[in-house]
């Protein structure tokens, strides 16, 4: 998007809450005087900054106009393939959603339909946002894992059957001739975080998402852990009930199977629930009748709210032993189970943490359920676009040399 200077300046200013003048900027970045006035020149003439206003601070010499991030310079499309519902957004340059669509994943198991789909989706979504396209970076995907970052290809996610090594990165920038990043779903939710101000986070956190399968994201020193091969943060098989619903891997009550959409409507049903439940093994039907079983909780059915907030209490015993393991003082849950079960599994959640006795004694720990709500794994695959666009690369200053 620009040169080194250009993007480390960029990066300065985005941080900066009220803007800052040019000569804030040299002493912020270490830059001479005249080669911020260069960049920033450049950074004007592309849009991706503006001028509003004057420094109050009192000092020697006039006072000098500050420079501000153009939200509207430049915007990223977001995109969160689930197996049960497709989540799309725009960002513009301050990470802020300025359009979204969301619609029921087609046909789950054929890749080439579901392509077809988010090609489809991403081209209605930029023609109602009335957004130039040149002035669009390009188009984040978060996707079950695991994937091979490196190729853009989604191997063999359990949640996804039918799929075997589909390049979907590759598949979806032929589609839109427009570049693609491909990340894994929790990785990309958890970077939400990370990219947004207005997000209460502390520098160090552990991220849970829940949607079709449940994963885990590590936030260290404002770097989410990604793992050998980019596909860190596999919690499914933490045991959180030895006398809980077999998991697939032999063991029991794992994570992945007691927080699993249709473990939690099985629940439901024995506990006398009135639910109407379609084809169970069809992520979109699993995906009714968890909604279902919200509203019956939020219409106050006892068995209903027994079940999610059981729910929570072991999603509190699965963050303790990770609070515990990496010192931290923060947990946030997100993701498109979350959103719907938040309101009835948070106070177990929360309790069962409470009451944890942290080993060091230094502090407490903090829970949070993301405020992104169940758009929080496409925002983070818009961030994670806007996160490249704004990282200097090495390359950009031996091309500069
Ligand atoms: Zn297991």
């Amino acid at each position: 998007m620009a040169g080194f200077n250009q993007t480390v300046i960029l990066d300065v200013v985005r941080r900066a809450d009220s803007g800052l003048t040019r000569a804030q900027l040299a002493r912020r970045t270490g830059l001479s005087a005249q080669t911020v006035t260069n960049a920033t020149r450049r950074l004007l003439e592309q849009g991706l900054v503006r001028e509003e206003g004057e420094s109050s601070r009192p000092g020697p010499g006039r006072p000098g106009t500050l420079l501000h991030l153009d939200p509207s310079g430049r915007y990223a499309i977001g995109v969160h393939l689930d197996p049960a519902v497709m989540t799309f957004v725009i960002l513009d340059l301050a990470g802020t959603p300025v359009a979204q669509s969301q619609m029921p994943t087609p046909v789950p198991e054929q890749p080439d339909q579901v392509v077809a789909g988010i090609v489809g989706a991403i081209e209605d979504l930029i023609a109602s946002a009335e957004i130039d396209r040149s002035l669009l970076l390009g188009v984040g995907i978060a996707t079950p894992g695991p994937i091979d970052v490196d190729r853009g290809v989604v191997l063999d996610p359990p949640h996804l059957p039918g799929w075997h090594g589909v390049p979907l990165r590759d598949d979806v920038a032929s589609g839109t001739h427009l570049p693609v990043m491909l990340d894994k779903d929790t990785i990309a939710a958890a970077s939400a975080h990370l990219w947004n101000p207005g997000v209460h986070r502390s520098a160090e956190f552990a991220f849970f998402y829940l949607g079709t399968g449940v994963a885990l994201s590590l936030v260290i020193r404002d770097e989410v852990v990604r793992g050998v091969s980019g596909n860190a943060g596999e919690s499914g098989h933490f045991v959180v009930d030895p006398t809980g619903p077999d998991c697939e891997c032999g063991k029991r009550g794992c994570l992945g199977a007691v927080l699993r959409a249709e473990i939690l409507v099985q629940q439901g049903l024995a506990a006398g629930v009135p639910l109407e439940v379609g084809d169970m093994t069809d992520p979109r039907d699993i995906n009714l009748a968890f909604s279902a079983l919200c509203a019956a909780a939020d219409a106050g059915d006892v068995g209903a709210i027994s079940v999610l907030e059981t729910a929570g209490r072991r999603l509190g015993m699965a963050s303790t032993v990770i609070t515990d393991l990496c010192d931290l003082d923060t947990v946030i849950i997100g993701g498109p189970l979350w959103s719907r079960m938040e309101r009835h599994a948070m106070p177990g959640l929360a309790k069962l943490v409470s009451e944890h006795h942290v080993p060091s004694g230094a502090h407490s720990i903090a829970v949070l359920g993301s405020p992104l709500g169940s758009q929080v794994g496409a925002v983070g695959a818009g961030c994670l676009v806007l996160s490249q666009a704004f990282t200097p690369r090495p390359s950009d200053l031996m091309l500069l040399a």
